[in-house]
């Protein structure tokens, strides 16, 4: 067995009833053996920040702990969306979605394969993933980096309103 690590993951909606469908998300993770709930942000309420002609969303950031193979843990994160009848459009890879879940942070975890990117490769780029981090742990240490959550937040370009709800 595999040792219990951090995992930290980001949850974003703009279909439906976004808060709610976030609140339930965060809960189902935490409904595999394998994953624990340890806590979670508040839920934030953001501009879109690469397809902009959207509704806003709702985002928020939940820590866990976990044993499980990185790739098991993006298969199971899949499954949750599909649960959410989570559609894509192959032409708006950013556009709206009932649901969407990222792997930011998974223990001492630096994959860069195809299929798995961790940390993720744009969390850097985005206040609706630097601001919930920040208040589950502001003093987070970046795997492979020197740099705190506080570091990233101060470097960050991302020029988007967002509000806690
Ligand atoms: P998305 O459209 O945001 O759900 O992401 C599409 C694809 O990104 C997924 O099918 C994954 O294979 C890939 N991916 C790469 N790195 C990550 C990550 N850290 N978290 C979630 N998905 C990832």
């Amino acid at each position: 067995m595999n040792k219990k690590q951090a995992l930290y993951l980001g949850f974003g909606s703009n279909i439906g009833d976004s808060g709610h469908f976030v609140t339930r998300a965060i809960k189902e993770v935490a409904g595999n053996p394998h994953i624990s709930y340890v806590s979670q942000s508040s839920l934030w309420y953001t501009e879109p920040l690469y397809d902009t002609n959207q509704p806003h969303f709702v985002n928020a950031v939940a820590k866990y702990h976990s044993d499980l193979d990185p790739y098991e843990i993006l298969d199971y994160i899949q499954l949750i969306e599909t649960r959410f009848l989570r559609l894509r459009n192959p032409l708006r890879p950013k556009g709206p979605r009932t649901l969407d879940i990222d792997i930011l942070f998974y223990g001492d975890h630096c994959i860069q394969t195809d299929k798995l990117t961790i940390p993720h490769p744009r969390f850097h780029e985005r206040k609706f993933i630097l601001f919930p981090m920040a208040e589950i742990d502001v003093n987070y240490r970046v795997p492979g980096t020197l740099m705190s959550i506080t570091d990233y937040i101060q470097r960050c370009p991302d020029k988007t309103n967002l509000e806690k709800i």
